[in-house]
């Protein structure tokens, strides 16, 4: 075995148009040729509902495997497995499924599982064959009968897995029974090829299923092994070429870019992401702070795929359409109290875009011309557009391009570790904010809004405020007659453990600024949205020009809102904000021990968002010089590990998906952990 060169597949998954279409005799038939060519095959049957296939195929292939692995799931009864395991009183775990898929992989250099039904058999109430093979990660072989209708079935098989993103093999074409040689069994396999964009891997003729010897010449014979064992090229080398030669990233120095090996990402399943060499990796930053609910979730790739099917895009200007309506209506019922009115655009600058204009013309339109001002914080970010950089706080990010913005007070942070005060929670009263207080009493005839990010300075290094905070900010602003703008782009859809993070001290901003985990990190969506008097307040005869003249391309692209739909729909069927309550504990726990480490200096946390800064020196909180590139090491090691990470400078920041399991989870702060230890102390 060791002689052999080729990669091979680990395995496929054997599945049919129908039932009775012959998959048992196709997976021995397959088992016996490639065993034949010396390669070590193991066989699964997760599922059977009566009949002796399993024992079949052991006594046919040899197998040595427990038989829990082979068949982990049986009953007697002849009907589809919902229905004959609740009978049985006996549930069907899928966890389960895929841990002795695993084991078996351990065993044998390839693996066939023979599927149950169709892919529209369910195996739950709502989990489908179809779902069983996603989860597998395996190439799907299709069996399928030779005669009339087959066409049919055949192209309906392939296109539901195609919808649900399996790769296709292949069609075998099986004569279950003796049976004619007519002209649609002559035709449909060239029909299937051309209709169906898929090989003909082999037609099987009529054979006795037990005759193990006709079974293995015949599939020598018949079948392309080769197109079902050797995986497709891997493009992994060209793809960096590529890369190199054509792409320019984001905040990246491309000079170090160019002379790394990026990983290129291929698939994704639930909160893992696999690369073009096949290595699954935890997303565990949500691929870059959107993922919700899991990558390819059904529910969403269904809502899109619906929604594609009607239309992909259609303006907002001057036409309406249903997902945008739809969405619009139900962001303003999740929203902070007092928000009505929604402004769709497409990324989180934008929406900050919007909010800065819409605060600024709702003072023009109320003729109170001289409020022309912002108040921003220190560390703050809120995009990379010019408006957005305005308001920014990281001078790495900013200061270069400062002439080109307009000018803005700039007020401190509460960053409890790095005090602008010098003093400690909780006697320092909240002196921090002395000096916004000062900057709005000195100038509130000036300024039109205070924006913010409530609770996590995310991009800023994932500063979390003290309790209290977000009120008092709000109070001033009423106080002194100023917007609150409150850009939950990062904190927004449940990262902070509520759905929104201004919930937390029941704060209601003048104007909400949505992005990211809007569209549960599908497509890109923003939203801003805003309360009535200030929507009513651009109101008035056209000639006024108080018109909000402002719009994207995109604006309330229908693909994106359905997305979105489809992921507030989840929030509420998947209880996710309550199921996060013991994920935030297990992090919280977790995060515990880092703070024993040598050069952590300040390990923070709200909700699923954590940041765990690294310093230099613990006595005097000296940070590591930016050329150390401490961040960045330590997330290169955890790459090792299996665990997607990305610094902000010397902080180490986790933020999985909010679906992340609580192993995942375990899984992400043990590598972490791992990772600074051995890149800061060794
Ligand atoms: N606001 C905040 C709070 C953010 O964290 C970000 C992105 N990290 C943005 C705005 C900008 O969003 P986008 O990258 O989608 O423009």
């Amino acid at each position: 075995m060791g002689k052999r060169k080729k990669r091979i597949r680990p395995g496929v998954f054997v599945s049919a148009t129908d039932t009775e279409v012959g998959k048992t005799v196709v997976c021995a038939g397959l088992a016996l040729a490639l065993q034949k060519q010396d390669i070590n095959v193991g066989l699964m049957k997760p599922i059977q509902c009566a009949g002796d296939d399993t024992k079949y195929l052991i006594k046919t292939l040899g197998l040595k495997d427990p038989r829990p692995l082979i068949n982990p799931y049986y009953t007697n009864l002849p009907l589809a497995p919902n229905i004959a395991f609740a009978r049985a009183n006996l549930e069907i775990k899928i966890p389960r499924i895929i841990n002795a898929l695993r084991q078996l992989q351990l065993r044998h250099e390839f693996l066939i599982v023979e599927g149950v039904g169709g892919l529209f058999a369910p195996i739950k109430s709502s989990y489908l064959v179809r779902d069983l093979v996603a989860d597998l990660g395996l190439g799907l072989i299709i069996v399928s009968r030779p005669g009339l209708g087959t066409l049919n079935h055949t192209l309906l098989t392939i296109s539901a897995a195609r919808a649900a993103g399996i790769e296709i093999i292949g069609v075998v074409i099986n004569y279950s029974q003796p049976q004619k040689y007519g002209i649609p069994e002559k035709t449909n396999p060239e029909f299937i090829k051309k209709l169906g964009g898929v090989p003909i891997l082999g037609i099987i003729p009529f054979l006795d299923k037990n005759q193990p010897q006709a079974l293995r010449r015949a599939f020598l014979k018949q079948v392309d092994l080769k197109k079902i064992i050797v995986p497709p090229p891997d493009k992994t080398e060209p793809l960096i070429q590529k890369d190199r030669r054509y792409l320019w990233h984001p905040f990246t120095q491309m000079q170090d870019w160019r002379s790394s090996r990026p990983l290129i990402i291929d698939e994704a399943r639930g909160c893992y992401l696999r690369d073009t060499q096949g290595r699954w990796y935890l997303d565990g930053v949500s691929s870059l702070w959107v993922n919700i609910h899991g990558h390819k979730h059904k529910k969403i790739n269904a809502a899109i795929s619906q929604q594609l099917a009607k239309v992909a895009h259609s303006t907002l200007l001057g036409l309406g359409n249903i997902p945008s309506i739809e969405l619009a209506a139900e962001l303003t019922d999740i929203a902070p109290i007092g928000l009505k009115k929604v402004f769709f655009s497409d990324t989180g600058a934008t929406a900050v875009e919007i909010a800065l204009k819409m605060a600024y013309q709702y003072w023009q339109n109320r003729a109170q011309g001289k409020k022309k001002k912002f108040i921003h914080l220190e560390y703050s970010y809120h995009g990379d557009t010019l408006g957005a950089m305005s308001v920014g706080g990281i001078d790495l990010f900013h200061k270069i391009y400062r002439p080109l913005l307009a000018r803005s007070f700039k007020a401190a942070a509460p960053y409890c570790y790095r005090c602008p005060k010098n003093k400690r929670r909780p006697k320092c009263g909240l002196a921090c904010l002395d000096r916004l207080s000062a900057i709005m009493r000195k100038n509130h005839s000036l300024i039109a809004a205070l924006i913010i990010e409530p609770l996590v300075q995310a991009a800023g290094g994932m500063i979390i405020w003290p309790q209290g905070i977000l009120k008092r900010m709000r109070r001033l602003c009423r106080q002194y007659n100023i917007l609150l703008i409150a850009d939950e782009v990062a904190t927004g859809f449940g990262r902070t453990g509520k759905m929104f993070a201004c919930e937390h001290e029941r704060v209601s901003p003048d104007i909400l600024c949505l992005a990211k985990g809007l569209s549960a990190g599908y497509l890109p969506l923003a939203a801003t949205l805003a309360t009535d008097e200030i929507y009513n307040a651009f109101l008035g005869d056209y000639r006024a020009q108080k018109t909000f003249f402002h719009g994207h391309t995109y604006t309330g692209n229908p693909l994106a809102c359905s997305a979105a739909l489809a992921n507030l729909e989840l929030f509420r069927t998947e209880k996710t904000l309550l199921r996060l309550s013991p994920k935030i504990e297990i992090l919280k726990k977790g995060l515990q021990q880092f703070k024993k480490l040598k050069y952590v200096g300040d390990v923070r946390q709200k909700g699923l968002m954590a940041g765990i800064e690294l310093v230099k020196n613990k006595a005097t909180q000296k940070p590591f010089a930016c050329k150390e590139q401490i961040g960045i090491r330590v997330c290169a090691q955890a790459r090792k590990y299996g665990v997607i990470l990305r610094p902000l400078g010397n902080v180490i920041v986790l933020m999985p998906p909010l679906a992340t399991s609580q192993q995942e989870l375990e899984k992400i702060i043990q590598v972490t952990y791992i990772s600074i230890r051995e890149v800061s102390e060794c």
